[in-house]
This record gives C-alpha cells, structure tokens and sequence, in this order.
C-alpha cells in the first residue's frame, strides 16, 4: 500500500464499474495528471486544462503522429489542491466501451502513471487532510448504501456530522490537558477551587456528550449494518406466504446475494430504511416428501438454527390449531430475545375468536399480532413492530456512530476518562492523571484518523472498489 512518500505519484484507475455502460470514466491523480492526459486525448479546441472545465476531446489509440480516433471523450480538469484528492485529478469520460476504457488505462501506465490502490484516491483526499477518516468512511458507505436511509446516513457523515460530534468534547479535554501540564491553579474569580474538585467537574462534563456518543451506535449500527430477521414456526403455519407479503413491497433497492443455506430462502428487504435479512425457513419443506416426520424434524432443526442465528425471531403460529408442544418450545425459546409472535390465517377466525387466538396470552404476548398473510390484515401493524424491535427504541441522530472502529475509539475515550476521574478522586499525582487523560485525547483523534497507525488505515481503504 501506499505510503506518504509515493503520494505525488500519478495514479490512475477506470472508476467506473466494470463491463459495457454508457458512460465510462477514467480517473487521473497526481503531478502528471494533465500532461498525461494531454498524451491519451486530442482536445477539439486546442487550449490549456483549466479547473473544474470540461473540454471535449478525441480519444487517440496509440501516440505519435498518425494515431487513430477511436472515441470522443469529455474531459474535465480538477487543479490542485481544489480536486477530490487535493492534488491534479482528470477525469476523461467517454462512451462506455470497456474496450476503450481499457486501452486508455494501459497508456496511462506506459506514460508513467500507476494502477490505483482500492480507494487510494480517497486515501489521498484523507492525507491531505480534505477528508478525516470517519468523513472517508462515509465516501465508502455511500457507495455501499442499499437503501436510502443508508445513503443519507452516509452523506450526514461525509459533510462532517461525527466529527462535529465529537469536537467540542475534544476540545475541552485539550483544555483540561493544557491546564495539568501548565499546573495551572483553578482558582477562577474569588472562588477557593481547588484543583480536585475543578478536575472532576471539567471531566463530569466530557462524560456525558460522549457517552450519548457512545449509544448512539445502538441506531447507527443498524442502520449501516441491517440485521437478519428469522421467521419460524412449523409446516403450514404461513412463514412462505407472510414471507412473500413483506418481500412485495419492501423489497430492498439491491437485489440480495443468495442464501448461503441451501435449505433457506432469504431476501433482502428495506423497512423504514432499515435493511433486514428475511429468512424463511419454510424453504425445507421442498425436500424429500417421504417420511413426513423426518422432514418435519428436520424443519424444525432448521428453525432452530436460523433462530439461533438471528438478531430478531418472527413466529408464525396457526391462529386455527391449538399450540403444539414445539411450539411450546419455541415460544420459551425466545423468551428475553426480539421477539414478535404472529398469529396468522386470521381471516379464517370469527371476530369474536380473534381474542381467544392461541398465543396471545403467553409470556411474550404483549409481541404478539394478528395477521393474515391471505387478506393482508395486520401485515402494516407486523411491519411496524419489526422496524421498532430492529431499532429497539434508539432514535435516528445525526453525527451516529455507525462502526466497530468508531465505537471502539469512543468506549476507549470513555474508559479513560473514567480512570482518570477515579485517579483524581483518589488524589493521585496530575502526572498520572494526565496519561488518562491523554490515552482519551489519543482515542478521540483515532475516531477522525489523527493517530491511526498506517496498518489500520490501509485495512480500511482496502475496502473501497478501485477508482475510489
Ligand atoms: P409455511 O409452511 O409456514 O411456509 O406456510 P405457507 O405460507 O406455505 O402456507 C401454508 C398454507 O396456508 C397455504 O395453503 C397458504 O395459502 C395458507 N395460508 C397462509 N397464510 C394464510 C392466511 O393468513 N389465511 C389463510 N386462510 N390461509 C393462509
């Protein structure tokens, strides 16, 4: 990977997805950029590159002086330090031929540039400082986002929103440091401070905007994340058709891999933005027919696996059979877990029924509803209850912790804080406070990348798509 001393090196990289498009751009960043480009395209209206301008161009298929058009390209100069990178950056767009695309790439790389890193040029845009790591982070989950909410988690985080977050608390904990190492007395107006007591008050105060930090990945993780939401329940209950009733309108903007089990069909699906894992494990049902005890059995191993797996559990029981003792099982199974109990085929149950439906008075009854996978009736409420078990109540903020880095690096900042307030009500030396202090200080600067070490920056960028 990259190091600071290869950082005024050309990169380049087709930073469009690859196949046939209908457009494709090829990307250049570096000292040389625009004298390399000048060598790959002729401009119709010969003139200098000229910042944030695009000119239009002939692609050319090899240099010299009988070079052979093969495309048009609309190409567009960003200078140094106002491009993405801070450093010169072109970007020659033309039709999206992979064909072209490539043969541009490999010239570039004969004129001297280099193959771009995944993500280097973001990496760059970071240390040059135009970008701090949770803002380069964002670039990353934008690209990724499934659903909208995700985009627009990652678009808050990207202008800024974490670091803003967190920079007042960093801010008054340099002042704290600043008055240790000073050995400034605290006696403010006419007030008798003393020392003790201000250093606890100052560090009572970081306290409480980080630990709201802190819980705010409780939301941000789902949202970035998503969870897997299982549906079990035995053979006929409904799972397929309840299944079928969330995947039709809540299917998610990106199809969702395929299961990795065989015997389970899983489908991706977005809820209030949220974008949840729907595992339906009524998909062994398909198997052999001949022993119907053993492929019962085996559904109900099934169940119990993708149940064990799950963050959140939808049974599905029959609302016109009388519990059986599996479900008995299940049902304590889930007990102190996430939870939501559906008590479908409702519409096959008189009004007056519906109160005596079986599960509605069991130990997780306040989860449970009545819904009917035919009709349709409760499938709003059952969608509504899953957003609201999926969140757990944690509301949308901005400036969310949406990582195990970030989380990391704030529960760090929190630990040490409260070492150093213990050290200081046990009137241990401010020196020894102080390396509290500065290990929280250390903490929140990884959160922007200040001090990250170069391994972990590397694993980071090493998950953009190249181009990047
Ligand atoms: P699974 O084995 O739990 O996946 O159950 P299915 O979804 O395959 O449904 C089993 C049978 O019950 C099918 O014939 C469905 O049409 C029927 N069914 C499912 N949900 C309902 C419902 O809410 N009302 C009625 N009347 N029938 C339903």
């Amino acid at each position: 990977m990259p190091t600071p001393t290869t950082v005024t090196e050309t990169i380049a990289a087709i930073s469009t997805p690859p196949g046939r498009g209908g457009i494709g751009i090829v990307r250049l960043s570096g000292s040389q950029a625009a004298t390399i480009a000048s060598q790959l395209v002729r401009l119709r209206h010969p003139g200098q590159f000229e910042h944030a301008h695009a000119l239009l161009a002939d692609v050319l298929d090899a240099a010299g002086d009988n070079p052979t058009r093969i495309d048009e390209a609309l190409v567009t100069f960003f200078a140094a330090p106002r491009s993405y990178t801070a450093e010169d950056l072109i970007e020659i767009a033309t039709h999206g031929s992979p064909v072209v695309l490539e043969l541009l790439l490999r010239r570039a790389l004969e004129l001297g540039a280099r193959l771009a890193e995944p993500g280097e040029f973001t990496q760059r845009a970071f240390l040059s400082g135009r970008l701090d790591l949770t803002q380069a982070e964002a670039v990353r989950d934008l690209i990724d986002a499934q659903t909208l909410t995700q985009a627009r988690q990652a678009a808050s985080q990207m202008g800024g929103a974490l670091s803003h977050r967190a920079a007042p608390v960093k801010e008054a904990l340099v002042e704290l440091v600043a008055l240790l190492e000073a050995g400034i007395d605290f006696a403010e107006d006419d007030l008798d401070v003393t020392p003790q007591q201000e250093i606890s008050r100052r560090i009572a105060e970081l306290t409480p905007p980080l630990a709201a930090l802190e819980a705010s990945f409780a939301r941000g993780r789902i949202v970035h994340d998503g969870l897997t939401l299982a549906i079990v329940g035995r053979p006929n209950a409904g799972k397929s058709s309840l299944f079928n009733r969330l995947v039709e309108r809540d299917r998610a903007i990106v199809t969702a891999t395929p299961g990795t089990t065989r015997d389970l069909v899983t489908e991706r699906i977005s809820i209030g933005g949220i974008p949840i894992e729907l595992v339906d494990t009524a998909g062994l049902r398909e198997g052999p027919r001949a022993n119907i005890d053993e492929v019962e059995q085996l559904g109900i191993r099934r169940s119990r696996e993708a149940l064990a797996d799950a963050a959140l559990v939808l049974i599905v029981l029959d609302a016109t059979q009388p519990l059986n003792d599996e479900e008995h099982r299940l049902l304590a199974a889930v007990v102190g877990r996430p939870a939501i109990v559906a008590v479908n085929k409702s519409d096959l149950l008189e009004q007056h029924q519906k109160m005596d439906a079986p599960g509605l008075d069991f130990e997780t009854g306040e989860s449970s509803i009545s819904t009917s996978a035919l009709s349709g009736e409760g499938i709003a409420a059952l969608r509504e209850k899953i957003l609201a078990l999926a969140t757990g109540g944690a509301a949308s903020e901005p400036g969310m912790l949406t990582n195990l880095r970030q989380h990391q690096a704030v529960t760090t900042a929190l630990a040490a804080l409260a070492d150093a307030a213990t050290a200081n009500a046990a009137t241990i030396p401010h020196e020894m406070i102080l390396l509290d202090l500065y290990r929280a200080l250390w903490a929140l600067d990884s959160l922007t990348g200040q001090t990250t070490p170069d391994d972990i920056l590397n694993l980071i960028f090493s998950t953009f798509c190249i181009g990047k």
